[in-house]
């Protein structure tokens, strides 16, 4: 595997984790400038108490003793030798004894005179390493008592503060550099499995593959399921597409083969009148057959697409259940199915009253495909507050629990029901249209037990409405 630098700054994983290192980098650097300035100021304000109270201690020792104990006292306590100790200087012009202690390299070194006008603690840089860090008071006869003491260079602290922590902070974070890609690349196989798939796909035009799932439960396995399922439904689709594509191919064959025949028939020369009247009759009935199926797959594109337009009426729902169990009154009787309509005087809705009649004929028309012969549907409408609810009942087939959620999908169709001819459009009509009414349209079911359908619509409102 060769190493390209470019595909890996192209890397989400890489950016990532550098970003995360260089944001760690950053404040690890902050949090390390603040802690060098408190620990410096720290020493610093250690070394100022111990020299000041060093000053009040000899300027006691003066004043009760005098010079030459003071001197005894300060000779005795700071060795030359000892870079702790402290220098000491006492001196006046009107003074005869001039006390200097100081330890090796320092004596000599602070010029009184040069200092005069400071009051305040001071620090002297002497070389690279060392300070010396004073302060003085005027004793009570105007004699003059200088406390100092050697004190580390802030640079030295600086220096070894960088020495330590700047080469840790560059290795924690390469190392973290190092280990966030490693670990932000292992996150995202995932997300590196959906695009192969996709571009599998996209290359081979096949829905087959899929991405691997994983037994872990966060959000990119999520994704995964997802994605997976996304290409399961499309799969699915695309599959009742083509066989919903089979169909419509299957049963427009049919009619226009018929069409076909009885034009040629009509165009021949030696026809005579009445057969040709005839021949022109059937083609007129099945053109319509061919256009109805037009228009059927049209409504579905319309309620897909929400821009169904309903003609709103105040409309008696027991009148519509006639006309449409009229319309299958043949059906009924020559697959031997009894047909009860078990109605109220009226039952009004505002309703689109084709579009109902559509979604009702669909409803009978399934009770009658899926019955065997001598089964028995019922149709019943009531009244309830609110609302008027329409149900068709039928002994046939059923449903299985499995598929009652998807019969109402466009082009779905069950297992048991391709013997049957159909397109595996009517429910979707049904709901789309109850649905642009408002309404509800549910299933209840048992395989082999038959099925009823219930229709819910709003209840008829007073005056009469145009959607
Ligand atoms: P089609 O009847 O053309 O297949 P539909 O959309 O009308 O399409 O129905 C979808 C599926 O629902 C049917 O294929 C069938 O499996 C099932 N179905 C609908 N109505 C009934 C019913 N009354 N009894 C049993 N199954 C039904």
């Amino acid at each position: 595997m060769s190493f390209e630098p470019r595909k890996l700054w192209r890397s989400f994983a890489f950016r990532l984790s550098l970003w995360y290192a260089l944001i760690f980098a950053v404040s690890a650097g902050v949090l390390l400038l603040l802690i060098y300035y408190l620990v410096a100021s720290a020493l610093q304000r250690k070394d100022q108490e111990i020299i000041l109270s060093k000053l009040k201690e000899y300027a006691a020792i003066y004043a009760a003793d005098g010079a030459r104990v003071l001197q005894a006292r300060a000779v005795q306590e700071n060795k030359p030798a000892d870079d702790k100790s402290f220098y000491v200087k006492l001196t006046s012009p009107q003074l005869s004894l001039s006390v200097e202690v100081a330890p090796n390299g320092w004596a000599g070194f602070f010029s009184l005179e040069k200092h005069w006008n400071q009051f305040e603690i001071n620090r002297t840089p002497k070389d690279a390493e060392k300070d010396f860090t004073w302060t003085r008071a005027k004793m009570f006869d105007g004699a003059l008592l200088v406390i100092g003491r050697i004190t580390n260079n802030r640079e030295m602290l600086w220096q070894s503060f960088c020495q330590t922590a700047l080469p840790t902070g560059v290795a924690v974070a390469l190392l973290g550099l190092v280990f966030g890609a490693f670990l932000s690349h292992r996150a995202m196989l995932p997300v590196r499995q959906i695009v192969a798939t996709a571009r599998d796909i996209l290359r081979t035009g096949l829905l087959d593959a899929r991405v691997p799932t994983r037994p872990s439960h966060d959000e990119l396995d999520e994704m995964v399921r997802l994605f997976n399922a996304m290409l399961d439904k499309e799969q699915a689709l695309i599959r009742a597409m083509r066989e919903s594509m089979d169909n419509v191919a299957h049963d427009l064959r049919t009619p226009l083969t018929r069409l076909r025949g009885s034009a040629e028939l009509a165009v021949r020369d030696h026809a005579d009148p009445a057969a040709m009247r005839e021949a022109l009759a059937d083609c007129v009935e099945e053109s319509d057959r061919v256009l109805s199926m037009i228009k059927t797959l049209m409504d579905i594109a319309e309620a897909e697409a929400g821009t169904m337009r309903l003609e709103l009426r105040t409309v008696d729902l027991c009148q519509l259940i006639r006309e449409v169990v009229e319309m299958y009154e043949y059906v009924a009787e020559e697959k031997k199915i009894k047909v009860t309509a078990d109605l109220p005087p009226s039952c009004e809705a505002s309703v689109d009253a084709t579009r109902m009649r559509q979604a009702f004929g669909n409803l009978l028309d399934n009770a009658l495909k899926y019955t065997p012969g001598g089964g028995a549907v019922t149709i019943t409408a009531s009244r309830q507050p609110g609302r008027a609810v329409v149900r068709f009942g039928d002994t046939g087939i059923g449903i299985p629990p499995d598929e009652q959620g998807r019969i109402w999908e466009r082009l779905y169709r069950g297992d048991k029901s391709r013997s049957q001819r159909g397109l595996g459009l009517g429910l979707s009509v049904v709901k789309a249209v109850v649905e642009a009414h408002a309404g509800a349209a549910t299933v209840a079911s048992a395989a082999g037990q038959g099925s009823e359908f219930t229709v819910t619509l709003p209840a008829a409102k007073t005056e009469t409405v145009a959607a």
